[in-house]
């Protein structure tokens, strides 16, 4: 067999505990928290989740993320990441459960002025979401050691001061029912990561500042952000 005339390497994120997790493809869920609808000015009653994707190449563990050019406003959005050890097609919510690998906390980074353009002129906006560096996340905890309960919560702080805070249960759609629905339309397979959508309060990033992403029980993420 002949060698790969070009080479590479998917991302890889650390594990809690050892190990790395490779990257093959992030999934993500719009609206899943009925006031980050509101916020955006969409009903919650009315929505259905609404899957995109971000590049895998987008995910990383860097502790620092370089302002991203092409914006003006680069938005924060806290969300617990959810990443496949094996995944299927058409699978009912319940045979989800044993094929979660893990958790961590992640923040899907959006060029939230991008977003509006693309959306007012009706064209796709792929790049609001799809650019270098757009996903950090934090070190993955295996589900064998954590899941998501009643309690848990999912906030984010900028140079200390509160932004964004809600509880897990506060996702319209669970983790099981998304990727249900999702497994709908594609096929999902192990080393796929989905982010379940952010809660209310997302707001502008500037240079310098210091970003902290807490979901109760998971490894804490943090980055600061610096010029290009
Ligand atoms: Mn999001």
């Amino acid at each position: 067999m002949s060698e790969d005339r070009v080479s590479w390497q998917p991302p890889r994120l650390a594990v809690s505990g050892g190990g790395f997790f490779p990257v093959r493809q992030v999934w993500c869920v719009g609206r899943n928290y009925a006031e980050h609808a509101r916020e955006m000015g969409v009903d919650p009653d009315k929505s259905e989740p609404v899957f995109f994707a971000k590049p895998a190449a987008c995910m990383h563990q860097a502790q620092s993320v370089s302002y991203p050019p092409s914006t003006d406003e680069l938005h924060h959005e806290v969300e617990l990441v959810v990443f496949l050890a094996d995944g299927g097609r058409n699978l009912a919510a319940a045979a989800w459960a044993e094929r979660i690998f893990g958790y961590a906390a992640g923040v899907d980074l959006t060029r939230r002025d991008v977003q509006a353009r693309f959306k007012q002129a009706g064209q796709p906006w792929e790049l609001s979401k799809g650019f270098d560096q757009a996903a950090p996340v934090g070190a993955i905890q295996t589900a064998a050691e954590w899941s998501p309960d009643s309690a848990a919560t999912i906030e984010l702080q900028v140079n200390g001061m509160l932004r964004q805070q809600a509880r897990l249960v506060d996702m319209i759609w669970s983790v099981p029912m998304l990727l249900e629905r999702l497994s709908r339309s594609v096929t999902l397979r192990a080393g796929d990561a989905l982010m379940t959508g952010t809660p209310a309060g997302v707001g502008p990033l500037q240079v310098d500042d210091r970003v902290t992403a807490r979901i109760s029980g998971l490894p804490v993420l943090e980055f600061s952000v610096r010029q290009s």
